[in-house]
Parts: structure tokens; sequence; C-alpha cells
């Protein structure tokens, strides 16, 4: 018997992979900005509930201003004394995400380029509900299984960071959230710090008295002068973001603000960096006869995970199992990771085929699509 074409005019005659990209393209076609991922929550929580999952939403939409909380699915196991596993992807997207119109062209899903298209997380999500439910059809016998599903990630992990942590049942944390072809095993992020400056020094007319005047943008503009940036060494960056401050040519700028990031892989580089940063704030106020108020806030701690990490060694099992060559590599960027890791738990970001996200040309291959839920569906029969 042949299958008529999909929505797309694929005619793939496997009707688990079929059916795996047209969740997919669902999935794409809900947007779901940071803050608003209640739509695409809803749908995705009656999805899980066919499958069996018992769905359940904590508060962290309040504190992180969303329309939904995190969404926490659980599956009971049906075999006992393995380990349960948590898949974890984030709900949002960048945006322009209104209207998305998925294209498929040569096996690979792009936008119609007015758009981001969303493979960034939803690739994932599709991954793993599609995953679950192979499992479910050839009656594997499995741990608990828990989905959570988290919002606002793309603005600063904010639902990670509000999570409700009593609701999970496991330590094992599988994050479906990395670029590149599925092999990949992140076990190393970098630590982050927010610094935010605000230099004040004293108005006057400058064109009258601005001898009595101290510019907030002169003294802003030596202490950036004086402060290493950029690429620090192999391990550690920083960056300064945006500078505001002053009002009109002829008025001396009282207040300038600076807010910029610095990133090491090492907690303890990055606390001399910021310190660093800091330092060139003040001391430049000092000569000017300013002053500066630094404020540098930790966003997250590294973490590094080894290969003897169970959650490691775990999927590195899978991966073998489907004939993959795991990789195990460190990251420059943040994740929904990187705050389970500083809460307690042993979590990894798996790349899942995404390529060019944040932008109108993001892209993901199918083949990377259906090797992603085969992992999913390789991580819950492994029994590592
Ligand atoms: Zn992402
Ligand atoms: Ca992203």
């Amino acid at each position: 018997m042949s299958l008529p074409p999909d929505s797309m005019g694929n005619k793939n005659e496997n009707p688990a992979e079929r059916r795996l990209v047209e969740r997919f393209l669902a999935l794409l076609r809900i947007a779901s900005p940071s803050r608003q991922e209640g739509r695409l929550a809803a749908h995705l929580q009656g999805e899980l509930e066919a499958l069996g999952f018992r769905v359940e939403f904590d508060s962290a939409g309040a504190r992180a201003g969303s329309d939904t909380g995190n969404l926490i699915a659980t599956l009971p196991a049906t075999a006992a004394g393995v380990e349960p596993m948590i898949f974890c992807c984030h709900l949002d997207t960048v945006t322009p995400c209104a209207d998305v119109h998925p294209q498929i062209a040569d096996g690979v899903v792009r936008s119609d380029g007015t758009t981001i298209l969303g493979g960034d997380d939803k690739a994932g999500i599709a991954a793993i509900v599609e995953g679950v439910q192979r499992i479910r059809e050839r009656g594997v016998a499995h741990g608990l299984i828990q989905v959570l599903l988290t919002i606002c990630e793309e603005i600063g992990m904010h639902g990670a960071k509000e999570l409700d942590y009593g609701k999970l049942q496991g330590k094992r944390v599988f994050v479906l959230d990395g670029e590149g072809a599925p092999g990949k095993i992140v076990v190393r992020g970098p630590a982050k710090d927010l610094i935010r400056a605000t230099v004040r020094g004293r108005t006057a007319h400058a064109g009258l008295c601005p001898e009595r005047g101290v510019s907030a943008i002169q003294v802003a503009a030596r202490a950036i002068e004086l402060m290493h940036l950029l690429r620090i060494d192999a391990e550690t960056t920083a960056n300064i973001g945006s500078i505001h401050g002053g009002t009109a040519t002829n008025v001396v700028a009282e207040e300038v603000v600076v807010v910029a990031e610095a990133r090491s892989l090492d907690n303890a580089r990055l606390d001399a960096q910021s310190a660093h940063m800091k330092a060139c704030f003040e001391d430049a106020a000092r000569d000017f006869g300013a002053t500066a108020e630094v404020v540098v806030e930790r966003s997250y701690a590294a973490f590094l995970l080894d290969a003897d990490t169970p959650v490691v060694g775990h999927c590195m099992a899978a991966m073998r199992r489907l004939g993959l060559t795991p990789e195990l590599v460190a990251t420059g960027g943040g994740s929904d990771c990187n705050i389970f890791n500083a809460r307690g738990l042993t979590a990894v970001n798996l790349s899942i085929g995404m390529t060019d996200p944040h932008a109108t040309s993001e892209s993901l291959r199918l083949v990377d699509l259906e090797t992603t839920a085969r992992l999913v569906e390789a991580i819950i029969e492994s029994r590592a």
C-alpha cells in the first residue's frame, strides 16, 4: 500500500517518520514567543496526556511574566529498577515568530524567510513526544519518564530559574537544545556575569561653563578604553552590550549606564574578569571626580561533567546503539542545562540538528529530526 503524500507533499513511506514530521510542523505553526508560551503548552498537554502522561504546570509563569508555567509531565515506570529520566526542551522561541510557514525542500525544513523557523527548540519537543510514542507502541518496558518543557529560556532561562524543583522525580536530565548534527553531548558550559555600571558625573552648560561639569560619557569612555574585552583567553570572553546616556549637545552628560557581560568556563577566571571590569569603571570615575556604581550579578555558574557521570555514559551508550559517534563538547552559550547543573541535577545538552538558530535563515534537516527521535528511544531503552 502506498501512502498519499503528507501535508508538505512528502512521500516518506514510514508512517512513524511521517508522523514525526507532521508533529514538528504543527509545533512550528503555533507561535510561542517568550512569555506567550501558553497556546503551545496547551497543545502539548493534549499530546502528552494522549500518551498517558500526567501533566501539571508550576507557578513559574507569574514570576517569569508568562501566560503559562513550566509544563511537567510524568509517565509512570513500567519496569522496576530503572533510573528515572527527565527530557527537557524550552517552549519559547525568539522573534520574529508570528505566522511561521514551514517549507520543505531537499529534506531540509526552513521558514519562508520572513520569520525564524522555531526548530530551536521545537525539533527537540517533537522528537521527545514521538520517541515516547514509539516506545509505547513497541511495548518497551521503561523507567519513570518526565518531560519538562520550560518557559522564557531565550530571555535568560527564567523558567528554569523559577522552576518548582520539587516536581522533578529524577536527577538525570537530557536537555535537547543543541546546535549541530546529533552526536554532540555538551558536558561543559560557562559561567556568566551581568555587569551593570551607572556612571554619574556632574551636569553643566556645555557652552557657558563646561569646566563646572564632569562628563559621564568621558568617564565611561576612559573605563572602556582601559578594559580587556571580547576574547580574553581560551575560556573567557567579555563584551559591552549597550551604552545609554546623555541628553543634548549643549549639556555635559550627567549619567551613563553601561551594560556588559563576561563569561568563562572557569568560575575563578570569571571572578577575575568581572572584578577587572568593575575596577576600570571605578578607577576612571576617581580620575575624573565622578562616581561609578557597578553591580555584578552571576547569572549562572560553570559546569563540567566527566565521561564517568551516569547521564553522560547513558547518552554515549544510546548514541553508540544508533551508530553515532558521541562527541563530548564545551559550549560558550547558556541553556537551561547551566541552571539545572547549578541546582544539583546532572544535565547534558544534546545537539538536535538545529542550524542558524535565531535567524530567519534557520533550518533543520529531516534526517537529524528522525535521528533525534531515535536517540530519545535509545536513551529510554538504555539501561546504563
Ligand atoms: Zn534553544
Ligand atoms: Ca536558542
